[in-house]
C-alpha cells in the first residue's frame, strides 16, 4: 500500500483538492478524503434553494462519486489530530496520514438563546427547506435576519438572501405588504472592502426597500417572535431568520494549529502549517487582509487555495520544488440582486490597501454564478 495523503472534508476545498490531486499525484500515494456527510453541498445554492429556484438534489452529490477518479471515500466523523504520531483520529479508528489536508469549514451552530427553536437557520440544508416551506405561505409582516457573530462564511450571502426575498416577494405580488430588515454586527456591510463598496451594497439593499441595521447584535429570540438587541430594545418579527454562530470544528479546538482567535495558522500564501506537509485551507484557516481584517470566508478563495495546496504538494511529492501561491485575489465572483440579474464581485485581499469592486447590477452576473455552480456540480462529481 502507497502512503496516504489524507483530505479531511469534502466540502469546497476539500472536493477542488481533491479532484487536483487525483489527476497529479505521483505513483506510491494513495488519497482518502473522509467527511461525516455522505453528500457535497453547493452551499452557494442555499440562497436560491430558499426562494425555491433549487431542490435538494440540485445542490447536493453523494461524496463516493469521487472514488471513480481512483482515490477512497471514508464516510466518518473526525474527532482529532495526533500530529506527533501523523495519525488523525476518527470515530472508526486512527487513520495515518504522509501528508494533511485540513478543510473541514466552519462549524455552525445557532448559539444564541432561542435561537435554535425561534429562528430559522439558512445555512443548513434541513432548515433552508422549512423556511422556503415558510416563506411560500407567508402572506404579510415583517422578516428580520440577523447575522449573530463575525466572521460568517459567504461573505454575500446574507445581503444575497435579503435581495431575493424582495424580488421573491415582488413576483408574489406581496412585497408591499412584506418588510424586510437586516440586523448585523458589522459596522459596514462587506468591511474587508474599501468603504466605497461598502456604501454601493447599502444602497442596493435600501433602492430594494430592505431596511439595515449595521452595528447591531441581537442577544436573544424570544417566543412570542421578537428580537432581543444588546442595546435592551425590542424589535417584532412574523418571521425570524438568525445566522449561526461560525467557529472552529470541535476536532481542532485542542489543535497546536490553532490560533488565539479560533482559526488555524497557516501560511498565507502556501497554506502550510508550522507542521510539515500538513496544510489548512478555506473557511478553516485564519487567515487576514493586508489591512488585519479576517481574508472572507468564501467559497472561490477555498477553490483557488486548494489549486494551490494540491499542485504544491503533488510537486513536492515527486522531488520538485512547490512554486504556486495564494495570491488573496479573485475576479468574476458574483452576488445575486435579484431572481435575474448579480453583481460581479473582484477582491484583491493581500494588496496594500486592500482592494474590492461590486459591479452594478446585471443579468451576466446571474448567468456566471449559475453556470459556475453547473459546471463544479458536473465536472467535479
Ligand atoms: C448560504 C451560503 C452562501 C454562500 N455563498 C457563497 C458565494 O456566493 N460565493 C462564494 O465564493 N462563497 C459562498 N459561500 C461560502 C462558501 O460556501 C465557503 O467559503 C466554502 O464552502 C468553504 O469551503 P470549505 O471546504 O472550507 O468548507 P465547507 O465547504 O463548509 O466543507 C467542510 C466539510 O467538512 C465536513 N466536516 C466538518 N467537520 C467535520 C468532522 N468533524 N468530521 C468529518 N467531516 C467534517 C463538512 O461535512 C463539510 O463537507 C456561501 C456559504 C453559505 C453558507
Amino acid at each position: 500500500m502507497g502512503k496516504t495523503i489524507l483530505i479531511l472534508g469534502g466540502g469546497t476545498a476539500g472536493t477542488a483538492a481533491a479532484n487536483v490531486l487525483a489527476d497529479v499525484l505521483p505513483p506510491g500515494f494513495q488519497l482518502a478524503v473522509v467527511d461525516r456527510s455522505p453528500d457535497h453541498l453547493f452551499l452557494a445554492s442555499l440562497p436560491l434553494l430558499i426562494v425555491g429556484r433549487r431542490r435538494r438534489q440540485h445542490i447536493t452529490r453523494r461524496l463516493s462519486a469521487l472514488e471513480s477518479r481512483g482515490l477512497q471515500f471514508i464516510h466518518g466523523e473526525v474527532e482529532g489530530l495526533d500530529l506527533d504520531s501523523r495519525t488523525v483520529l476518527t470515530r472508526h479508528g486512527p487513520l495515518p496520514f504522509h501528508a494533511l489536508i485540513i478543510a473541514l469549514g466552519m462549524e455552525r451552530t445557532p448559539l444564541l438563546a432561542g435561537q435554535r427553536e425561534w429562528a430559522f437557520n439558512p445555512f443548513d440544508l434541513g432548515e433552508a427547506e422549512q423556511l422556503h416551506a415558510r416563506l411560500s405561505r407567508f402572506q404579510g409582516g415583517r422578516i428580520v435576519l440577523f447575522v449573530s457573530s463575525l466572521p460568517f462564511t459567504g461573505a454575500v450571502a446574507p445581503y444575497e438572501i435579503m435581495l431575493l426575498l424582495h424580488s421573491f416577494f415582488l413576483q408574489r405580488g406581496l412585497r408591499s405588504q412584506v418588510e424586510l430588515c437586516l440586523l448585523t454586527p458589522e459596522q459596514r456591510l462587506f468591511s474587508f472592502a474599501p468603504p466605497r463598496v461598502s456604501a454601493q451594497a447599502a444602497e442596493l439593499l435600501s433602492s430594494s426597500g430592505i431596511i439595515l441595521k449595521t452595528a447591531t447584535s441581537v442577544r436573544r429570540v424570544t417566543k412570542g417572535g421578537s428580537l432581543v438587541l444588546a442595546d435592551g430594545k425590542e424589535l417584532a418579527a412574523d418571521l425570524i431568520i438568525g445566522l449561526p454562530h461560525h467557529h472552529l470544528p470541535a476536532a481542532l479546538e485542542s489543535s497546536c494549529l490553532a490560533g488565539p482567535e479560533g482559526w488555524l495558522k497557516a501560511d498565507p500564501h502556501t497554506l502550510e502549517t508550522s507542521c510539515e506537509d500538513v496544510y489548512a485551507l478555506g473557511d478553516v484557516a485564519g487567515l487576514t487582509t493586508s489591512a488585519g481584517d479576517w481574508l472572507p470566508k468564501v467559497g472561490f478563495f477555498a477553490h483557488y487555495q486548494a489549486e494551490v495546496v494540491a499542485r504544491n504538494l503533488a510537486l513536492k511529492l515527486s522531488g520538485q520544488k512547490p512554486r504556486f501561491k495564494f495570491q488573496g485575489g479573485a475576479a468574476g465572483a458574483a452576488m445575486l440582486t435579484g431572481l435575474r440579474r448579480g453583481s460581479f464581485v473582484s477582491i484583491s485581499a493581500y494588496s496594500r490597501p486592500p482592494a474590492a469592486t461590486l459591479s452594478k447590477p446585471n443579468p451576466f452576473a446571474f448567468l456566471l454564478k449559475t453556470i459556475f455552480e453547473k459546471y463544479w456540480l458536473s465536472s467535479w462529481f
